[in-house]
């Protein structure tokens, strides 16, 4: 029997993505068949970058990655990813303050649809400080990023900050 093929979803609101994010794109991506970056659709916070903004951003850094794809969601994640038939919830652990939110809702994701299986990745040990809201206070005191996000994210913060 032919080997099924894998589709992740990795979701999350990339207000902006970081240099973490696609350490873990880049990592997912070689694992998976298809790797999905979904980005939440959350009318309640009030993000730095449109939906828009955060979908194009995503689509210019992950061109080199012919298997990830960019889309946004809605709703239960569990439901998303039966329509987009995923078997995997891909999400990063950076350090121990991460592990008991991101225990919660992959349990809470388990429950919901027992067969979806969340898998955690680590970023390279140099992204393990890194945040979107970090770099969203860094840009607004005017610090430099440009270490922090690929340089096409870079460029839109600046044009932000002024
Ligand atoms: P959320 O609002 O769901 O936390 P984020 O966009 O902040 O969304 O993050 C999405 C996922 O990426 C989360 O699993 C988060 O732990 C992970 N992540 C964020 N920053 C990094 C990083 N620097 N290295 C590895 N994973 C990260």
């Amino acid at each position: 029997m032919a080997a099924q093929r894998i589709t992740a979803i990795y979701p999350g609101s990339f207000d902006p993505i970081t240099n973490g994010h696609l350490d873990l794109i880049e990592r997912g991506s070689k694992i998976f068949d298809e790797l999905i970056v979904a980005v939440l659709r959350n009318p309640e916070k009030s993000p730095l970058f449109s939906l828009q903004e955060r979908v194009e951003m995503l689509q210019e850094v992950v061109q080199h990655c012919p298997n990830v794809s960019v889309d946004t969601f809605d709703g239960l994640l569990v439901d998303y990813a039966v329509r987009r038939q995923a078997r995997v919830i891909l999400r990063g652990i950076r350090a121990v303050s991460d592990f008991e939110n991101e225990m919660q809702m992959a349990l809470m994701n388990r429950k919901l649809d027992p067969n979806l299986e969340t898998v955690f990745m680590m970023p390279a040990v140099a992204y393990t400080f890194l945040s979107s809201r970090l770099v969203r206070e860094v840009c607004q005191l005017g610090g430099d990023t440009r270490s922090l996000v690929p340089p096409q994210v870079e460029e839109r913060l600046r044009s932000k900050a002024v």
